[in-house]
């Protein structure tokens, strides 16, 4: 079979995307040979500077281009207030809402006994430092509604309790967001309201 080595190189490492098989890659591979070599040029270099300059941010774990993140750093923000999200990019969800004040701390994952992850794979240990360090008065789950992230409430909720001298409410995104949803594909309405109408367990 004749074949282009660059083509079926570029074609190789595009199909290595989630969502994009070996058919959308050699439609984007043909596309990127039909771009302006300057367009071709930029999407590379900020791909590259994107990988190179972000990095987790060492208090909520969220995305940032320094040791700390924006957020954490923004002294308006509610310093006593965290929401509880499974991946950074939910932040970017319920950011997106500009109803939420407080500040974020990210998982990393969720507890999912099938795939190998436990409480210790998650940054759990770091929420509860920040709960009693910050002085944290109120903690909002933010977990996807499947049966990993309700697991994962739970076990968080019972965690967040068992803390000694510590009063903190936990509180839990209404059920707006339909059973099995991932926040990520929520539309904006839907999360504002989930948040709004919280309620403490
Ligand atoms: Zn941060």
């Amino acid at each position: 079979m004749h074949k282009i080595k660059l083509l079926d190189d570029c074609i190789h490492e595009l199909a290595r995307l989630p969502g994009v098989g070996r058919k959308t890659a050699a439609r984007l591979a043909m596309h990127i040979l039909k771009m302006k070599p300057e367009d071709v040029h930029r999407l590379a270099d900020r791909l590259t500077a994107f990988k190179d300059n972000t990095v987790f941010c060492s208090v909520c774990g969220g995305l940032s281009e320094g040791e700390t993140c924006p957020i954490c750093m923004d002294t308006y923000r509610e310093p006593h207030v965290l929401c509880v999200v499974e991946e950074a990019k939910d932040i970017f969800i319920i950011e997106q809402t500009s109803y939420y004040k407080g500040r974020y701390h990210v998982l990393g994952g969720k507890i999912s006994p099938l795939d190998g992850i436990g409480p210790d794979n998650l940054r759990i240990a770091e929420l509860l430092d920040r709960v009693q360090a910050e002085g944290v008065t109120e903690v909002i789950l933010a977990t996807n509604p499947d049966v990993d992230g309700e697991t994962t409430a739970i076990y968080l909720t019972r965690r967040l309790k068992s803390i000694a001298d510590s009063a903190v409410k936990v509180t839990k995104l209404a059920s707006g967001i339909p059973l099995g949803t991932h926040i990520e594909y929520a539309d904006e309405m839907t999360v504002l309201r989930a948040l709004e109408s919280r309620r403490e367990i």
